[in-house]
Order: C-alpha cells, then structure tokens, then sequence
C-alpha cells in the first residue's frame, strides 16, 4: 500500500507554483501526500493559503506574517489575520518567527510582531508555528515569556541543538524536520531525528525552498516529503510506514482534526 504522507508545511501559494499549481495539487493524492499545510508569509499570501484550503479538502492554512515582512506589519493586519481565521480551515498561525541570517527587516520590530502574533494565536486558541534562522536564544526567550497555559504549535524546519529541540518540547512544540535532513553535511538535524522521541516529530517540505535529496536544487513539492520520511527512518531504524504513520497521528492531534 502507496505510504501517506502529511507535509506539515508547503508554500503552495508561492508564484513558483503559479504555472502548474493545479497540476501539483491535484497529483498530491496519487503521489501519496494526504495532507498538506500551507502557513501564510505574508497578508496576501495568507490569503491565497486560505483560498487553497477553501477549494481543496486536504489543504489547511495558516495565517501570520514570516519576519522578513514584519517591516510592513500593522494593526490592520494583525486584524485581517484575525477575520481570516474564523475559517475552519485556518489551523494555526504562522509563519512567524525571528529571521538574523537575512535580517530582512530590522530585530526590534521581528520581535514586536513575533510576541504579537503569539498573543494572536493565545486569543484564538490556535496553535502557532515558528520559523528561526540563527535566532535561536530571542526565540526560546520570547516564547518562554509568552508561554501560556494550551500553547502548542511547531518549530518549522527545525535547524538548532537537540537540547534545544528538548526544551521547545517542553514548551508543548513539535520538531518539524525538512529537507535539510536528507543533506549529508548537515549533522545536526540527523541528531535530533535519533533523539527526539516519534510522538514529538513532524515532517515537511517547505515547498518550493529546501528540497532534499536526491532532487537539490530542483523546485521542492509536497511529493517530495517521502525522502525526509526516508531518512528520519533510516535514522531511527524503522520502517517508513512507521514514520508516515506517527507524524500524520502528530499533525492531526495538533491540529484537531
Ligand atoms: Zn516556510
């Protein structure tokens, strides 16, 4: 029996799928995907998410603002975000998170709306998902500040320790590995698929960024998702069906569905 699999994020909204969206969307199935979650990097984008969802049954979206744009961030928005998630389909709130790779718009403001769409997803009771690139310590500062009783949600594409990773579950997250799992050089995400226990762990693709071997440098899809499977299975020596199984369990125990 073809493996089903859940990618607990894919940027399907991206105009990297504008030419062949329907194409790719419409072969999830056949291609063993079963689910996919598409989170929101911005306010337009959070509404294309959301229109996903709308049209197709195993799409789900997240809204929020990824901090690269938190520079355009603005009450207006963080009401927009707050409409839109009346949808059933909207699951969570997300991206958001701190970004100092590419310090895309200033710290100081990465961190107002980071706290503020924390509180957003407190409000909603929704869980939330976060993106951190070389911003480990503000990120597990803030969350820890902003810990409240029900707070769950997922580190995306978790690139940090396994100490860390520890500490994040703690906090009521799971680990959302991706691509960067499938590179040979990258050690430490191979680490924390071995440490971290199967009940903690998702996958996902990050579409159309990072994907992973043996198909680098390529446009990333949802389909893809089956090679992060592969080697979290590979790491922790058990069949894939098992890994298919526990992080499609995971995504839906999060998310309620
Ligand atoms: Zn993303």
């Amino acid at each position: 029996m073809e493996n089903k699999f859940i990618d607990s994020h894919a940027h399907l909204d991206d105009e990297r799928f504008n030419k062949d969206r329907e194409d790719v969307i419409n072969a999830l199935n056949e291609n063993g995907i079963e689910a996919v979650l598409d989170p929101g990097a911005d306010l337009n984008s959070s509404k294309l998410a959301v229109a996903l969802a709308d049209r197709y049954p195993f799409i789900y979206a997240a809204v929020g603002c990824h901090p690269h744009d938190s520079k355009f961030m603005n009450d207006d928005a963080m009401n927009t975000f707050r409409q839109l998630a009346k949808n059933k389909k909207v699951v969570g709130i997300g991206e958001i998170g701190l970004d100092y790779f590419y310090d895309n718009s200033d710290r100081e403001t990465q961190k107002i709306w980071f706290r503020e769409q924390i509180r957003l997803a407190k409000e909603l009771d929704l869980p939330y998902i976060v993106h951190d690139r070389d911003a480990h310590e503000d990120v597990f500062r803030i969350m820890k500040e902003e810990h409240y009783d029900g707070t769950r949600g997922i580190l995306h594409c978790y690139s940090s320790s396994v100490e860390m990773a520890k500490e994040f579950v703690k906090l009521g997250f799971y680990i959302s590995l991706g691509g960067p799992v499938t590179f040979k050089k990258s050690k430490t995400p191979k680490l924390v698929a071995k440490e971290i226990p199967l009940d903690k762990l998702l996958i996902e693709t990050d579409s159309p960024y990072l994907t992973p071997e043996p198909f680098r440098g390529k446009r990333n899809e949802p389909k893809y998702v089956r090679y992060v499977a592969e080697e979290i299975a590979r790491i922790k020596e058990v069949p894939v069906e098992v890994i298919a199984e526990n992080t499609r369990e995971n995504f839906k125990k999060l998310f309620k569905l």
